[in-house]
């Protein structure tokens, strides 16, 4: 029996991945609180996880991640816990039968269509297939506006279809708006001051941020079988917000993904780190971890990713129906000054990895009662 009358912990924190480890880290080791960690999975690092296969490949369990930020308090905050391989991350798409880089750039537009144009020649060209829109209230929207619809049928009408099971129609325009279009030849997948991988893979990083007196971690934990036998002060929850508050207006959706592992006895399997099929097979994309990781092994695992709706909830799905469901339940959260949601799950936010640490900080600033800055410099 764990419960007793005084709080055990200052903090308990449901979820292991980067929001629940930022906050752990911060308020265990920063501020010297006393904090427990669960997971309901088996490991640390929610999807950002990774590990050896049988081959002795270093892979990512939950798909491809890609570290990319513009923050240098992100960056350098995370570069305590690891150090970096540049990694400059670089896509292909499987189009009209030929590989050609996305995002869309001067040489995608060359290849696809036999031209030769220069920069100023490609924004000519799209230019003269745009159809503006008034608005850019949709994922078409944006992609039409900016590109016209051949591409868009190309690379994303597809795509999108498959990966979310909705058209870019029904799609905030946040989603598509992810990736530019570049006039120029840079074959980038980011463009972001740093991008980098961890040296020794993400679960290494997230080991070194909780290895802490302080901090408490329990796997293979979810947080409805223990929250009533086990005391503490504040809860700060970055599982899905609409299982905290038992479904009562209803399930948020979220996308899911099944992924299929596969080691191939070749040094090689593909020309690019990640392959896009926007308008073949049953998944979208094919990714081969050597590429990202650097690792120098003779055979090589991949991993396809086939879009589901039902299973892990990987992605809230940005479209306003659910931005209306999702702020009926921040109202209820507004009504728990004990409770703090917390990253993509808990705010329901299409965040990236450096976004979820941005909003970790600034939750932990608020914690703690100190300037974001102060508070990242505590030791
Ligand atoms: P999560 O990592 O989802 O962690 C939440 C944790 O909470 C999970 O481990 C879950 O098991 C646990 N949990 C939930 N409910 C309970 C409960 N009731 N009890 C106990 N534990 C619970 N971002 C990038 O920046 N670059 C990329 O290249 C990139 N690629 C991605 C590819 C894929 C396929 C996916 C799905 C995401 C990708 N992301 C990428 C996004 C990235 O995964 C997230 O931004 C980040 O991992 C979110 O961290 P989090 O802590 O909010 O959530
Ligand atoms: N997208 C597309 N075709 C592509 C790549 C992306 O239509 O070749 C669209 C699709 O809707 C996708 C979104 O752009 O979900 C964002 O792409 P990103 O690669 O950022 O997705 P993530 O890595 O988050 O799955």
């Amino acid at each position: 029996m764990l419960s007793m009358g005084v709080a055990m912990f200052d903090y308990m924190i449901v979820g292991a991945g980067f929001a629940g480890s930022v906050l752990a880290e911060r308020l265990g080791r920063g501020m010297g609180r006393k904090v427990l960690l669960i997971d309901k999975r088996r490991h640390i690092g929610g999807n950002a996880y990774d590990c050896y296969d049988e081959s002795g490949i270093l892979i990512h369990r939950y798909g491809p991640h890609i570290f990319h930020t513009n923050s240098s308090d992100v960056f350098d905050y995370l570069s305590r816990f690891t150090e970096w391989r540049q990694y400059q991350h670089r896509v292909k798409a499987s189009v009209d039968g030929r590989l050609v880089p996305v995002p869309i750039n001067l040489d995608t537009i060359n290849e696809l269509y036999g031209l030769d144009l220069d920069p100023a020649g490609m924004r000519s060209f799209l230019a003269s297939v745009a159809e503006p829109r008034e608005k850019l209230l949709t994922s078409e929207d944006v992609v039409v506006s900016g590109m016209g619809r051949d591409l868009y049928e190309k690379f994303f009408r597809g795509y999108t279809r498959k990966q979310w099971g909705l058209d870019p129609s029904e799609l905030d325009a946040q989603v598509t708006a992810r990736l530019p279009v570049r006039h120029n030849r840079d074959d980038r997948y980011f463009t972001d001051s740093y991008q980098a991988m961890p040296m020794r893979g993400y679960t290494h990083m997230f080991e070194n941020m909780l290895d802490h007196p302080n901090i408490k971690v329990m796997l293979n934990t979810d947080f409805q079988e223990v929250c009533k036998h086990i005391n503490y002060g504040a809860l700060i929850y970055s599982g899905p917000i609409d299982e905290f508050f038992e479904y009562r207006y209803g399930a948020l959706p979220y996308r899911s993904l099944e992924f299929r592992h596969e080691t191939h006895h070749t040094a090689v399997y593909q020309s690019a780190p990640v392959v896009n099929y926007p308008n073949e097979y049953a998944y979208t994309r094919v990714t081969e971890f050597k590429y990202l990781t650097g690792q120098d092994h003779a055979a090589t695992s991949i991993v396809f990713e086939y879009p589901r709706s039902e299973g892990e909830p990987y992605y809230p799905i940005p479209r306003p129906v659910n931005a209306e469901l999702y702020r009926r339940y921040q109202g209820l959260a507004e009504q728990r000054p004990d409770v703090y949601f917390v990253g993509r799950l808990g705010t329901y936010r299409y965040y990236n990895m450096d976004q979820v640490v941005a909003q970790a900080m600034t939750l932990f600033a608020k914690l703690s009662g100190v300037k974001r800055s102060q508070a990242l410099a505590a030791a």
